[in-house]
């Protein structure tokens, strides 16, 4: 019988890469505190849990993920990013 292993590896389908990154970034990251998602605001180089209010920093391209880091959004920043 022919051992046939070529082919399991083939056409694994790339990721759409434009924005790899930053959605790659995102779908990896939840908030700590809730599990929710969290949303990225590219102007503050945050991100951003709705759920809590709380923006996390994105320091020289490394979110920082701890509570104790996170900023604590205004009402009116928690209603623009909805
Ligand atoms: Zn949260």
């Amino acid at each position: 019988m022919k051992n046939s292993k070529e082919g399991i590896f083939q056409r694994i389908p790339r990721a759409n890469c434009d924005k790899g990154m930053d959605r790659n970034l995102l779908a990896i990251l939840v908030c700590p505190i809730c599990k929710g998602e969290l949303r990225l605001d590219r102007k503050a180089n945050e991100l951003l849990c709705l759920a809590d209010g709380l923006a996390y920093p994105i320091r020289d391209g490394v979110p920082v993920m701890l509570p104790g880091e996170a900023r604590e959004m205004s009402f009116d920043e928690r209603e623009q990013a909805r």
